[in-house]
């Protein structure tokens, strides 16, 4: 049987591929390795707009490229839009079907469904492997999606064993003979260059094989303390994972196994950061589940919220200069690292909805940009968690303490001398509210307020009434 076996951007991998393994079975099987270079995102004017996912991205299909080849076979790349050129494809190289993994992003279904409906009577089959739990695997006794995270995980771990991963195929059938039109679409592998992406020496790299080992090395360090580890801001405690969970070079029922089975002596580890794969089945299943999240608060109420026309607080969170260290600090390890460590993503998330009280859509299409992580589902949620209006968000009334949040989470302020380098010298007892310090104090590290290290933005008291007066107006009315 001749299958088209359709890589996308989220399962750039060789391993645990079920479309890819299921399409070398058996002695006729003939395979055509595809991936498509669709211009709207591989265009310069486009790729910029995701420059850290774009370098990731680069470096996987490369990757990919080289190790589909290595098995004998070789990665087709064609130009153009996938609801037009997979079909063309197909037809051209007489496939009997084409074979993908599904995805759960609202776009990605519309695609999927008019690309089914041009195939026509080619098959098209879609396999599970984004998730531990296919999507309406885990629904309420009444049928519904959950929409809190608990009853979401217990169930889940009453009902869905995630299946042990796939090994890699050890060899691919040769590509067949490309007719003259398949020949005309294909494209050079994108790379750097050809996309007008500047290359970010801080992001970390790309590909499958990067992508296990450091699965290897977090099980091996720090994930064995993870359950502590984990909200350290100033500490490698957490796995590093999530870019290749996003693009797929790792599977999640990868990742679980390898933790379970390592983790076994370390229960309370295991505990915390199974759930942390759990919370991003959760995303994936609302997403889901209501694809209009992407648009709308989750709680449609917010809808009205007045958002603040704030151009000199947004510019100042972007560029980590708002006088907060901590919310500062998270700002430019974006920048530099495509990365932010979670404490730090719910403390800035929820200092420009809640004290700058700027629209969350605005800030989640930033984490979007500049992420190599930047994923729909999780950003999505981790930003309307943050502003109070999403599922299972925190409550409303709950905001963060910058200061606090710093103290608790970076206590000596690691976190803030790395990325705020001019606080470096600031003693830990005022690195997260250097306003406060003595002016000898501030003088000794070298620190002049509104010189040096911008005064805070904003008064956190007067911000957080700000806020609940508006939030609570918004509450009251869908009461
Ligand atoms: P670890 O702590 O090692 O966790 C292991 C894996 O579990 C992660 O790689 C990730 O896949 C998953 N995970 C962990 N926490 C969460 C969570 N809260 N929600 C969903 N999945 C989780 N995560 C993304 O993958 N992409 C995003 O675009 C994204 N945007 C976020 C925006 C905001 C405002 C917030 C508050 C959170 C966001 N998160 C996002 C969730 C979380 O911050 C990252 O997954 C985590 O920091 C990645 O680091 P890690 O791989 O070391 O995670």
């Amino acid at each position: 049987m001749r299958t088209l076996v359709w890589f996308r951007g989220k399962d750039l991998r060789l391993h645990d591929h079920a479309p890819l393994l299921e399409a070398s079975r058996g002695r006729d099987a003939e395979v055509i390795p595809l991936f498509v270079v669709d211009p709207y995102f591989f265009a310069p004017e486009r790729a910029k707009e995701l420059p850290s996912r774009m370098q990731y991205l680069v470096a996987t299909l490369a990757e990919l490229a080289e190790g589909i080849e290595a098995l004998g076979s070789r990665l087709v790349l064609v130009g153009g839009k996938s609801v037009d050129v997979v079909p063309e494809v197909a037809r051209a190289m007489r496939a009997s079907r084409v074979v993908a993994h599904r995805w759960s992003e609202p776009f990605g279904r519309e695609r999927d469904r008019r690309v089914a409906e041009r195939l026509g009577p080619i098959l098209f089959e879609l396999f599970e492997g984004e998730t531990l739990a296919a999507p309406g695997q885990v629904m309420t006794q009444g049928g519904k999606p959950f929409s809190v995270f608990s009853p979401f995980a217990r169930a889940l771990a009453k009902t869905v064993v995630p299946e042990e991963p796939l090994a890699r195929p050890r060899a691919l059938p040769p590509l067949p003979a490309l007719p003259r039109d398949v020949r005309a679409l294909e494209v050079p592998l994108p790379t750097l260059a050809s996309t007008g992406v500047t290359e970010n020496p801080g992001l970390l790299p790309g590909g499958e094989k990067a992508a296990r080992k450091r699965l290897s090395a977090f099980l091996r360090g720090a994930a064995a303390r993870y359950d502590v580890g984990r909200n350290e801001l100033g500490v490698a405690g957490t796995s590093r994972l999530s870019q290749d969970l996003k693009f797929g070079t790792l599977t999640a029922r990868t990742v679980w196994h390898a933790a379970k089975d390592a983790l076994a002596k370390h229960p309370k580890a295991w505990a915390a950061f199974s759930n942390e794969l759990v919370w991003r089945d959760f995303a994936y299943h609302v997403l889901y589940h209501q694809p209009e999240v992407l648009r709308h608060p989750f709680r449609r109420a917010w809808e009205g919220f007045e958002w603040r026309n704030d151009a000199e607080g947004w510019n100042a969170w972007v560029t980590g200069k708002t006088g907060y260290p901590v919310v500062d600090a998270s700002a430019r390890q974006l920048l530099a690292e495509g990365f932010v460590h979670n404490r730090a993503r719910m403390i800035s998330a929820s200092f420009l909805c809640k004290h700058l009280m700027i629209d969350f859509r605005l800030g989640e299409a930033h984490y979007l940009k500049f992420l190599t992580d930047g994923d729909w589902a999780s950003n999505d949620l981790g930003w309307q968690w943050s502003a109070g209006c999403g599922v299972d968000a925190q409550p409303w009334f709950r905001v963060f303490n910058p200061v606090t949040q710093g103290q608790k989470f970076d206590p000596d302020g690691a976190y803030v001398r790395r990325w705020v380098p001019e606080l470096a010298r600031v003693p830990a007892k005022w690195i997260h509210d250097p306003w406060n310090a003595p002016s000898a104090e501030l003088a000794r590290a070298g620190v002049e307020l509104g010189r040096t290290y911008p005064a805070p933005i904003v008064d956190h008291a007067l911000a957080r009434g700000r806020f609940l007066a508006t939030a609570e107006e918004i509450v009251s009315r869908s009461r």
